[in-house]
């Protein structure tokens, strides 16, 4: 351990760790940062292909946003934003009104994604107060769902990692059925079906679509439940769905954002709109602390009237409408124009992908690979006959995780799933190599256990 690694471990309480692994394994000190590339203090290099948790868009110290912020920086640092307001935060909102899926016009600012997910949920309940439906109290969420990490964020939720601990300070939220393709029980392919599975979903909303003020989903991308992949169909319909109950749709795309699924939003896939939409990680190119949670005018207009009614939206945070945030956000909008971003992903995705397939295909054990946009996903199990998953106790991933970081590549495998999801910007030559390296480690591991 050098020194810094031990100041570290007397001062610093990390996130989403168990502090007892560091002793074996302190934290690796990163000293600066190009492009993929992580340098530690000693000059270790390691690619990140995690997207420094899936908010790095760009690549690292990109200069046109870290300019952009500079420029920002030395004419207004931060200014309230109840009743004042600034020329970036504007022209963010109106260059996002070009980008944004249809219908979707008004933008509340916060500074993370458990925040706007909070306020996009507290939105819809106080909109069904305010139009005449006050029975609409409760939330329906997915299985294995996944939206930070705040009390409200956490209920919907339903990683029990992440929530078991804490349920009796959460709401009931309604459960709903999720499709599952990998274990499909009809036997179709996500990118093929017709989200046939959808008719659970159904069946929730008959029973308790009359209370309900909002659905909550990660459209097409459930993240944290393992890099899982389901259908546009289903976006479809649950939008067709919300609307015959008068429940809101709310798209986090917190993670799924700004082109990842190679589309601007996930949403755009389906072609429909939510009726609120959550969104940060990307937004800022993973430079600062932001989140907007954006809705429509209808939504909007039920809060409109006079003071004394008391329908305002009382929800703030300090760094709301930051402007080093919004000039961060304007310049990744113009980076993804000017620089065709989007379209780079869909041309380097194939190529990703095959490479992935092609090599991981050669391992045992290998259960399912999946892929949208840059993410590609690799499910092991124990048994890919029966899809029988690996003891977690074995923490495979984990292990993986280790070996990597040692030759010089940052994964996070999530449980047994080893997933890429690299910045935008990542080249063809730094796709095989982590591939290589996560190949080679993975099969070191796998015949260790
Ligand atoms: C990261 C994430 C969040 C939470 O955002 P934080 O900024 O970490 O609070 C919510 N939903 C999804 C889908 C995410 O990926």
């Amino acid at each position: 351990m050098n020194n810094w690694q031990e100041e570290d471990l007397k001062y610093i309480w990390h996130p989403c760790s168990q502090m007892k692994d560091y002793e074996a394994f302190p934290p690796i000190i990163i000293d600066h940062a190009k492009g993929i590339d992580l340098y530690d203090i000693e000059g270790k290099c390691y690619k990140d292909v995690v997207s420094s948790w899936w908010c790095n868009l760009l690549g690292h110290c990109n200069p046109r946003i870290s300019n952009a912020i500079k420029k920002q920086l030395d004419t207004l640092e931060h200014v309230i934003f109840a009743n004042f307001s600034h020329k970036t935060a504007i022209t963010l909102c109106k260059k996002l009104m070009t980008k944004i899926p249809k219908g979707l016009c008004k933008f509340n600012f916060a500074d993370n994604g458990s925040a706007s997910v909070e306020m996009a949920l507290k939105m819809s309940f106080q909109y069904h107060i305010q139009s005449g439906n006050p029975q609409k109290t409760r939330f329906m969420a997915l299985k294995e769902a996944y939206h930070g990490e705040t009390l409200a964020a956490l209920a919907v939720g339903d990683c029990d990692l992440y929530t078991k601990l804490y349920k009796p300070l959460l709401l009931d939220v309604i459960r709903v059925d999720k499709p599952d393709c990998y274990r499909c029980p009809y036997c179709k392919h996500y990118k093929t079906c017709n989200a046939e599975c959808f008719e659970r979903t159904k069946k929730a909303f008959e029973q308790y679509g009359h209370e309900t003020a909002a659905i909550i989903v990660e459209p097409l991308l459930q993240g944290s439940a393992g890099m899982k992949i389901y259908s546009p169909e289903y976006l479809k319909k649950l939008r067709k769905l919300c609307d015959e109950y008068n429940v809101h749709l709310i798209a986090d795309e917190i993670a799924t954002g700004f082109g990842r699924t190679g589309k601007m939003f996930a949403f755009d896939w389906a072609e429909v709109s939510p009726d609120i939409m959550c969104v940060s990680k990307g937004l800022t190119g993973g430079y600062m602390p932001m989140s907007i949670t954006i809705t429509t005018q209808e939504i909007y207009d039920a809060f409109y009237s006079d003071y004394l009614e008391g329908k305002a939206f009382m929800h703030s945070h300090t760094y709301a409408g930051n402007p080093l945030g919004c000039s961060a956000a304007i310049e990744v909008l113009n980076i993804l124009d000017d620089e065709k971003i989007i379209e780079g992903v869909n041309r380097k995705a194939p190529v990703f992908n095959s490479m992935i397939r092609e090599k991981f295909s050669k391992l045992p054990h290998i259960g399912d690979i999946r892929d949208i946009g840059l993410i590609n996903a690799i499910e092991l199990v124990k048994d890919t006959h029966t899809k029988e998953p690996f003891d977690s106790k074995l923490r495979l991933g984990y292990q993986i995780y280790k070996k990597a970081l040692d030759k010089g590549v940052l994964l996070r495998p999530l449980g047994d799933v080893i997933y890429f999801n690299p910045p935008l910007i990542i080249e063809e030559k730094d796709m095989d190599f982590v591939s290589d390296i996560a190949v080679e480690c993975t099969k070191e591991v796998l015949s260790n256990n």
